[in-house]
């Protein structure tokens, strides 16, 4: 039995993640949830799994589930998230947060030699060198949960890395793929989170419209493959049925194919190194269309071409470039600026710093921290505002 801990029980991850472990009730179990602030689905995720420790990241929350359930003791905020994911009792961290919150306790749920299943880029983003080192240094396996990463991490089993030329990571190219500018510059709230492929949160959601998540994914492939990025290609693939490719030295390509379902890498992360069977949809060959391949649109996408150059640079540019578009993308979420402002502000904010090649752990929370503050401030600037 796998006992499990899942930070961000509550996002579109955390539930899918807490739908695998109900379907297999003799392989896993859930000993911990974290959460944010939605204290009501909490409450119904501790009556059905009843785990050990429950964590909540707001105190006012905390208060509120504990009024709820008369649960305690509950434990709360980053040192609340850190007890859970370092817990004697938890084999496997699911970390399923979005933004930076889980960093120091993925750090920490390394350094207690847990397994990890990350769903959460934007840690791998910002401080992806010093992860992966912790990781080989205690003996932990890191799996990625980002279905093309988690396709990636599945051809490889088994193939030297010396042997792998070229890792293509596919896109659906998100709800304005082909669509011209000025719709694309007009597009209401609704159209930019409706998602073509995939059900997720709003910021994903708009990092999938913008182009950003590629290019945060090829950040993230690097740290976590270990390959240069100018061995990663992005290819957009509008069926998204074919999740991830690998190229070998000799031109072979394996690829992972399967629907669009989150459930199968979660599964996958969490059974690794195994394979177990599962009840998800399976894709029917002879009912698909034909598969599409294209090359990404760096023009029509500038925060893409952002992220390539940032990923180029390396260092605390990475840093830079997620905590601009995390504030960039919560300013739009919140009627602060145009949606074809995010990319100005993310490239305002990378033209404002001074990089730092290999920044430690308090660097990376200093030049993030930083970068929000400088973004911000962008963000209210009046130029910003113009469409
Ligand atoms: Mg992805």
């Amino acid at each position: 039995m796998k006992r499990v801990a899942v930070l961000g029980s509550t996002g579109s991850i955390g539930t899918s993640t807490l739908e695998v472990i109900a379907s297999h009730p003799d392989k896993l179990q859930l000993v911990g949830v974290a959460a944010r602030s939605r204290a009501d689905i909490l409450v119904r995720q501790l009556d059905q799994f009843r785990p050990k420790l429950v964590a909540m990241w707001e105190e006012e929350k905390a208060r509120e589930l504990q009024r709820l359930t008369g649960r305690r003791p509950i434990l709360v905020g980053m040192e609340g998230l850190i007890q859970l994911a370092t817990h004697p009792d938890v084999d496997i961290v699911v970390v399923a947060t979005s933004g930076r919150d889980a960093l120091i306790p993925l750090v920490q749920a390394i350094q207690a030699g847990k397994q990890i299943a990350l769903a959460s880029k934007e840690l791998l983003v910002m401080a992806g060198e010093l992860i992966m080192r912790l990781a080989r240094e205690h003996g932990v396996s890191l799996v990625p949960i980002d279905s093309e990463h988690a396709a990636l991490f599945q051809c490889l089993q088994g193939i030297p890395k010396d042997r792998v030329s070229r890792l293509v990571i596919t896109g659906s190219g998100g709800p304005f793929w082909g669509v011209p500018p000025s719709q694309r510059h007009a597009a209401t709230r609704a159209q930019v989170l409706s998602h073509p492929k995939w059900q997720m949160g709003p910021k994903i959601t708009v990092d999938s419209a913008t182009l950003m998540n590629k290019g945060l994914e090829v950040i993230e492939a690097r740290w976590l493959f270990d390959v240069p990025v100018e061995r990663i290609q992005i290819v957009i693939h509008p069926e998204a049925v074919v999740h991830g490719l690998i190229e070998l030295v000799d031109g072979s390509v394996l690829a992972q194919m399967s629907p669009c379902d989150m459930r199968l890498p979660i599964q996958y992360a969490l059974s690794f190194p195994e394979r177990w069977e599962s009840r998800l949809p399976r894709l029917s060959l002879t009912q698909l269309s034909a598969l599409h391949f294209l090359a990404p649109d760096l023009e029509q996408f500038p925060c893409l071409r952002l992220a390539l150059d940032a990923a180029a640079a390396a260092g605390s540019a990475c840093v830079v470039l997620n905590g601009a578009n995390d504030a960039a993308v919560q300013g739009y979420l919140q009627d602060e600026v145009p949606f074809a402002e995010i990319p100005r502000v993310i490239a305002e904010t990378l033209e404002q710093h001074t990089p730092i090649l290999h920044p430690t752990l308090d660097e990376v929370l200093a030049v993030d921290a930083w970068s929000r503050t400088v973004a911000e401030t962008l963000l209210r600037k009046p130029s910003c505002h113009v469409v």
